[in-house]
């Protein structure tokens, strides 16, 4: 059993069934999710025969770093982290003027196929556990020494392809006995899965949801975004409309822009019908290329335009600063290079 995924209520029954006192299960919850410990070794007020019976009977997901790449242009820093089971998976560590964010993946690689993207290349691995998903964040705290304050869900893999999890690790994360990060400020991002969505509305938290919408008509989603086959694009932002009403939140749109393909005036003006009303926020995003396809990033000017029509409309608009883009800042490129070389290959500038 993993017991760093074990909420503290489970925790208590196991140490019940250990026959040890409840309190001890506290004692450990904070050990694992205040404190960060690494092992068991280190949590010097539990007896050393409690110690002993929890690494018989448990498993102690800890994350391997395997490298780390700093940002020169902004601090941005890329983790890349072995897995218990010799997988590897990337998480990013970006500074703010509001805080400290951490982009953490949900699963190892993905099976949603976006046409732009680099983790979808290689297909799903697995998903991660609650544990994996905390130990990014712990890992990235115990390396850089700061706090982290916000958490996005927007690394490789596709969150609402793994609810339980995901759900299970979102209560955790913000759970108070443990690094006790504010709802708001946890953000999970997703392709479209328009019943998980909804799903997750009804669980009336108030995270942010984001939905990578890329496309402002139905035939141009399609284009990039396979998912779009499954859920119509209508029925996606009914969702969206949807986890607003029963949330209260403002819902984030991505929309990488791609240079020829969605960053027209035409494509600016469907997406305000498409959007318009909503109560929400367009996140544009100019489009990573990546080598195995052949996608550019839209012009400046067109970016600025296009923002622009957006805002005539009363649309609220930004574009994305985009961080580390010197270390292969763009979801799954790490990884895939990891794989593939066994070895980490950096460009600069790439
Ligand atoms: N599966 C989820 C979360 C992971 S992807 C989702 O689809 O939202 C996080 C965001 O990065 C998504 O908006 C995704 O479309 C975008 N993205 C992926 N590859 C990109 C690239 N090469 N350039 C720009 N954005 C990219």
């Amino acid at each position: 059993m993993d017991i760093k995924s074990l909420s503290l209520d489970e925790l208590k029954t196991e140490i019940g069934k250990l026959g040890e006192k409840p309190y001890r299960a506290k004692q450990l919850y904070e050990w694992m999710h205040v404190k960060l410990a690494r092992s068991y070794d280190e949590m010097t007020n539990l007896p050393k025969s409690l110690r002993e019976k929890l690494a018989e009977n448990y498993e102690y997901t800890s994350l391997k770093e395997v490298t780390v790449q700093t940002s020169k242009l902004d601090g941005t820093r890329k983790f890349l982290f072995e897995l218990p089971d010799g997988n590897f998976v990337e998480s990013v560590w970006m500074q703010y003027h509001h805080g400290n964010s951490v982009c953490i993946s949900s699963q190892v690689g993905c099976r949603m196929g976006c046409r732009f993207c680099a983790s979808t290349l290689d297909g799903l691995e697995r998903n991660l556990t609650p544990s994996e998903m905390l130990e990014q964040i712990y890992a990235i705290s115990r390396s850089t020494g700061e706090r982290v304050s916000n958490v996005v869900v927007m690394g490789t893999g596709e969150p609402l392809d793994n609810y339980d999890n995901l759900l299970r690790f979102i209560q955790m994360v913000t759970d108070e006995n443990g690094l006790n990060i504010s709802q708001r400020n946890v953000t999970v991002s997703t392709c479209g899965i328009v019943e998980n969505m909804k799903r997750l509305a009804d669980e009336r938290l108030q995270i942010t949801l984001a939905l990578s919408l890329h496309g402002s008509t139905q035939a141009k989603r399609q284009e990039l975004m396979p998912i779009a086959g499954k859920y119509e694009i209508d029925e996606v932002i009914d969702a969206c409309r949807y986890y607003f009403d029963r949330t209260g939140r403002r819902v984030t749109f991505e929309y990488s822009l791609v240079g020829g393909v969605n960053d027209t005036d035409e494509d600016a003006e469907n997406l305000c019908s498409l959007v318009g009303g909503l109560n929400c926020h367009v996140n544009l995003i100019p489009v990573n290329p990546i080598r195995e396809r052949d996608y550019v990033e839209s012009e400046r000017r067109n970016v600025l335009n296009f923002q622009h029509k957006l805002e005539k409309r009363h649309i609220n608009a930004t574009v994305r600063r985009e961080m580390g883009r010197d270390i292969d800042g763009a979801c799954g490129q790490l990884r895939r290079r990891h794989a593939k070389s066994g070895q980490l290959e950096i460009c600069p500038g790439d």
